[in-house]
Parts: C-alpha cells; sequence; structure tokens
C-alpha cells in the first residue's frame, strides 16, 4: 500500500514520521526545490498536551527540548500610549508547558528524522485521479492513501470539499530587526525574551523574539477588508517608504513602538489572515484526506501548527492500527479531527476576536487576570 503525502510542512512531516516509527514507510512530494529554499518564518509555542504529544510518538521529545526555548514564554502586555499592563517572566525551572521553538528548527529535526529519499523535493501537486497524482513538472506517482498536508490554499483539499479559505477582517504587516542584541539593546530589553503585545483599537503592535536573535514585528489592521493592501498606501516595493508610511499611521502612538517599527530592515511582507469555516468536515472518501491548515485553517493565535503536527501524529497511528484497511483508519483519524479542530477553532475564533476588540488591551488583561 503506497502512502502519497503531499507538503513537507510539519503535519506532513509528522505523519511521515509517526509511520516510520510504526514500520510503515511513506513518500512526501514538496513544492520547494530544498529544505532552505523559503524562509520559514518565526517562532511557534508547542503545547504539552497536543504538539509535544505528537512529538513524543514521533520519539522526538528529547530532541524537541534541547532545541525548545522555555524563556520564549515570557509575555509583556501594553497599551498605545505605553502603559504596561501585565507582564509574565518565565522562571528558570517553569515546566515547559508550552516553549517557544523556531519553525525552522522544528522542520528541520522532522526532516532529518526520515529515511534519506522520503522526501522528494520540486514536486508541486497538480492533480489526482484513479490512484495516480500528478505533479506540475508533468511526472506521476501512483497511491493508495493521498493525504492532502499542503498547507493553507491547500490544492488536494478540492478532492473532498468546496470549502475555501475566506478573510478575516485582518491584516498583518510582518517585519523585523535583525541581531537585535547587537543593533538595538534599547529595543531588545525593552521586547524582552519572548512576546511583546501592544493592543489598540483597530491597529496592534506584535513583536516576537526569535532563537537567531532576530525580533519579528507585526503590525495589524482590523477591521480592513480583504483588499486592504492595494489601498493602504504601503509601498511594498520601497521598504523604507513602507517604514515611512508604517510610521504615519502609527502616529498616536508612544516614541518607543515607532521607534520597533523605525528599527526594522527591508523585509516588508503582506500577510492578509485567511480561515476556513469552523467545524468543516467532508463525506469520508476513500484513498483521501487532509490534516493541517488543509483541513482546518484558523487565525494564528497559537494552535495551529500544534493541531498540524497532532494530526499527522494520529493519523500514523490510525493506519498503524488498521494496516489492511485504509477507509477504517482514515474514518477513525476524520471522526477525532472534526470533533477537535471544531472545539479548538472556536477557541481559536473567540480568542481571535478578543485580540482585535477595540478594547482588545483591557480584556486580553482580564483574560491573565480573572477576577
Ligand atoms: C504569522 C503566523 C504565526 C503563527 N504562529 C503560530 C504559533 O505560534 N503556534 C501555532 O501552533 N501555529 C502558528 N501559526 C499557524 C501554523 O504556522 C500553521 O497552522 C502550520 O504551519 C500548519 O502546518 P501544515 O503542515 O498544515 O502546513 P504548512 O506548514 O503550511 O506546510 C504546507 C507545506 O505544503 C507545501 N505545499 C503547498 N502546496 C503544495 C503543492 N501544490 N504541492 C506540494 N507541496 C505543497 C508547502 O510548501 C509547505 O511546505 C502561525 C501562522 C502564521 C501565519
Amino acid at each position: 500500500m503506497t502512502i502519497a503525502i503531499i507538503g513537507a510542512g510539519l503535519g506532513g512531516l509528522a505523519l511521515a514520521r509517526v509511520l516510520h516509527v510504526n514500520g510503515i514507510e511513506a513518500v512526501v512530494y514538496e513544492r520547494e526545490s530544498s529544505r532552505a529554499a523559503r524562509g520559514q518564518g518565526g517562532m511557534l509555542d508547542i503545547h504539552s498536551g497536543t504538539g509535544q504529544r505528537a512529538l513524543r510518538e514521533a520519539g522526538l521529545i528529547d530532541q524537541f527540548h534541547a532545541i525548545a526555548r522555555g524563556e520564549g514564554q515570557d509575555m509583556r502586555l501594553l497599551e498605545p500610549d505605553g502603559t504596561l499592563l501585565w507582564q509574565e517572566d518565565t522562571p528558570d525551572d517553569a515546566p515547559l508547558a508550552r516553549p517557544e521553538v523556531d519553525r525552522a528548527d522544528l522542520r528541520g529535526m522532522l526532516l532529518d528524522s526520515l529515511p534519506d529519499g522520503t522526501v522528494r523535493w520540486g514536486r508541486a501537486f497538480a492533480s489526482a485521479e484513479d490512484g495516480m497524482v500528478r505533479f506540475a513538472d508533468g511526472s506521476s506517482a501512483p497511491y493508495d492513501l493521498l493525504v492532502g498536508a499542503d498547507g493553507a490554499e491547500s490544492r488536494v483539499r478540492a478532492l473532498l470539499t468546496d470549502a475555501r479559505p475566506a478573510h478575516t477582517g485582518q491584516n498583518i504587516v510582518e517585519l523585523g530587526i535583525p541581531d537585535i542584541d547587537r543593533t538595538h539593546p534599547d529595543l531588545a530589553a525593552m521586547v524582552g525574551r519572548g512576546n511583546y503585545w501592544v493592543l489598540g483599537d483597530g491597529q496592534s503592535l506584535g513583536a516576537q523574539r526569535n532563537g537567531d536573535g532576530r525580533v519579528r514585528v507585526y503590525a495589524s489592521f482590523h477591521p480592513t477588508p480583504a483588499d486592504w493592501f492595494a489601498t493602504s498606501g504601503i509601498p511594498f516595493d520601497d521598504p523604507a517608504a513602507a517604514r515611512e508610511r508604517l510610521l504615519e499611521l502609527f502616529s498616536g502612538w508612544h516614541a518607543k513602538f515607532r521607534a520597533l517599527i523605525a528599527a526594522c530592515d527591508d523585509t516588508v511582507q503582506p500577510r492578509p489572515l485567511t480561515t476556513l469555516p469552523v467545524g468543516l468536515t467532508w463525506p469520508s472518501k476513500p484513498g483521501i484526506t487532509l490534516l493541517g491548515d488543509a483541513a482546518h485553517l484558523m487565525p494564528p493565535v497559537g494552535q495551529g501548527a500544534n493541531m498540524a503536527l497532532l494530526d499527522g501524529a494520529l493519523l500514523a497511528l490510525a493506519l498503524a492500527s488498521h494496516p489492511d484497511d485504509f477507509s477504517a483508519a482514515v474514518k477513525d483519524y476524520e471522526t477525532e479531527m472534526f470533533e477537535r479542530s471544531a472545539k479548538v477553532g472556536q477557541m481559536s475564533a473567540r480568542m481571535q476576536e478578543m485580540v482585535t476588540a477595540p478594547d482588545a488591551a483591557r480584556r486580553m488583561l482580564a483574560f491573565f487576570q480573572p477576577g
């Protein structure tokens, strides 16, 4: 029986790894030309009950602890006038409940754990029919089970459902300050070792320290329409002018937050936020399924990578317990995954509503400090 996984993201790799640990080999087809072809983005917090559970099934939890940053759990919450509302510093001996890890390190760990040749690079999924998957370069490969682990803009998804991601009303600009300890020690001290959030009315600024000394900065605008970037006046092809425009958009904010924007380098990326409908399901179809963002794209409030890892691990365990009946395995997996992702999707939607509300900072404070 041949298992073809489309996408070497966290979910697809977790599936391949847990299958391997259980004596089942699979092939992962990835459209990127190599593991280094594209930057992998910032930090992810990996939770003990979900993402870490998957890494335990993968036999990689000790390796994960070696690359995880417990101090990345630190949190500071502020208002646009500079008022510090909440600060949490992680003690050195705190349990690793949701440590941060660099996405590239986590993906690298999963890639290194697979036998050579498991991942076929440069294979972009184009279509699938009658047990054959076809790639954009004209090549093809057989499958008995096809797993769409191809992320938010999944092409495999269309084989199971007409659902498509819809814009959430939030648009984010990603920026960053390289080597912050050396280049801007004052800003490094301000942001601290973990997450730094400034929540305002219709706008927010987030900053997050990465393992390589870079601080990623996220400027969010909400509610804004899907075509907002075209009308925002932010010239993405001219980073210096884009920073100037962002400084204008944050003109009423405390000087220390504007300094954060001014210190950024020339990475200025527009990131419109989209999600799939919460509670999305489809009638189970023998031979095809989805996992991770392809199945349940959620707002980025800290659950997506955890769900993708756990989906991969649980699908692998279902396949290992029904090695001669992929249909039964897929049904068992989908039943659990639909229920779990609906619950987590509702929770994420509530969190997303809170962080984009006009009084977001006070609402977040009440969340951290109930009663
Ligand atoms: C700014 C931001 C911050 C986030 N922070 C967090 C966080 O702190 N915690 C958390 O849990 N989640 C976070 N998330 C969400 C998380 O990144 C995703 O939910 C997670 O990466 C989904 O994993 P995946 O394996 O489903 O998809 P992906 O990681 O997107 O991987 C999909 C893979 O499929 C490949 N692919 C796509 N199309 C094709 C094709 N046609 N053929 C072959 N290959 C293809 C892609 O190249 C990619 O390698 C964040 C998301 C964003 C945008």
